[in-house]
């Protein structure tokens, strides 16, 4: 079992199979000069299963495969197909962008993977393309609705961007009010390739919160698991659940059960923190399994307590980073 310095259990990892995106979403990263890393820097499919094969045994029962854009990976589904074969893994979910998920929907549904959450900020084609810099609102919003009316478990992640898309949110949980799905608000993070530099937000998740309610009035706080990183709730006559995730105040990490592997092999214990080590070589050497446990259970026990701790604990340059190459 993997258990941190501060005497947290770490059974879920979120694994990024690629820093490339099909998309440009202005909040994650730069428009043009994005330095995408050699492919023989990036883990093969092969090598991901190994990775996941042995922080399955060390007692990771949840893998959430991430990116960049998983899809983008023509062959991701050989990787999940594999991650099925795994005991004791109990979850496998996936977040995606949904642009490219269409042809695969059947199969990941005969496969049993059912927790898809859909990043969607936007519920018009023209903020949509101002977002993402991509014309892809009809294909990603049909491929939701599919998901949804396949019976996946579908959370959608909406990131408040203040000046970008705030008047949508009360539109959204108008528009997705009759399905069973949740809709999660995240707090924006500064990690954007540079592009942007900000130590405050406006839309804090208690803003996010009060704005819902100068609409809603019968809201209901709904139980959530421990780990949880969101707070639900559900409005009176609705089917969907929302919740708030407060990415920047970072008001959850006492509970963190999470480690984060990026599609180098960086090993990422906070969002707010510097990689600890990189895998990938380590992987590819001798005694793989052996030494990669020792250098994940070194870096799980020199995590930071807080992502305010992990913060202080280098200069702000983790802010240059990007979603896509820490892996979201
Ligand atoms: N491409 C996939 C997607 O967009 O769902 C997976 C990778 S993306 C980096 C993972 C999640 O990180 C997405 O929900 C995305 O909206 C979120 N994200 C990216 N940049 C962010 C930022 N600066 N602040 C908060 N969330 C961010
Ligand atoms: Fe791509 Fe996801 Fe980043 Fe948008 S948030 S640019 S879809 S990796």
């Amino acid at each position: 079992m993997l258990i941190d310095n501060h005497n947290r259990v770490i059974d879920y990892l979120r694994l990024s199979v690629t820093d490339r995106c099909n998309l440009r979403c202005n909040y994650c990263m730069p428009a043009e000069g994005i330095n995408f890393v050699k492919k023989d820097k990036l883990f093969t499919l092969e090598e991901l299963f190994t990775l996941s094969k042995i922080m399955v045994g060390q007692g990771v029962n949840k893998i959430r495969i991430t990116g960049g854009e998983p899809f983008v990976r023509k062959d991701l589904m050989v990787l999940l197909r594999n991650l099925t074969t795994l005991k004791g893994l109990n979850d496998i979910s996936i977040t995606t962008n949904a642009t490219l998920i269409g042809p695969h929907i059947d199969e990941l549904k005969q496969l049993g993977i059912k927790n898809i959450n859909v990043s969607l900020d936007a519920i018009s084609k023209e903020s949509f393309e101002r977002i993402t810099r991509r014309n892809e609102f009809e294909t990603v919003y049909n491929n939701l609705l599919r998901l949804i009316t396949e019976g996946f478990n579908v959370r959608v992640n909406f990131i408040v961007l203040d000046g970008q898309n705030t008047e949508d949110i009360l539109p959204i949980l108008e528009l997705m009010k009759n399905y069973d799905i949740g809709v999660r608000f995240l707090e924006e993070m500064p990690f954007n390739g540079g592009s942007k530099t900000f130590n405050t937000i406006n839309w804090t998740y208690e803003n996010i919160l009060n704005h819902i309610k100068s609409k809603y009035s019968e809201i209901e706080l709904l139980p959530s698991p421990k780990t949880s990183t969101s707070v639900n709730y559900k409005i009176k006559g609705h089917k969907s659940t929302f919740g708030l995730i407060p990415s920047f105040s970072r008001t959850f990490c006492g509970t963190c059960n999470r480690l984060r592997i990026s599609a180098t092999g960086d090993v990422v214990t906070c969002l707010y923190a510097k990689p600890s080590t990189n895998l990938r070589d380590i992987l590819r050497g001798e005694n793989a399994e052996q030494n990669v446990i020792a250098y994940v259970l070194k870096a799980i026990g020199s995590k930071a307590k807080t992502g305010f701790e992990a913060q202080k604990l280098h200069s702000s340059s983790v802010f240059d980073s990007s979603m896509t190459s820490i892996g979201g």
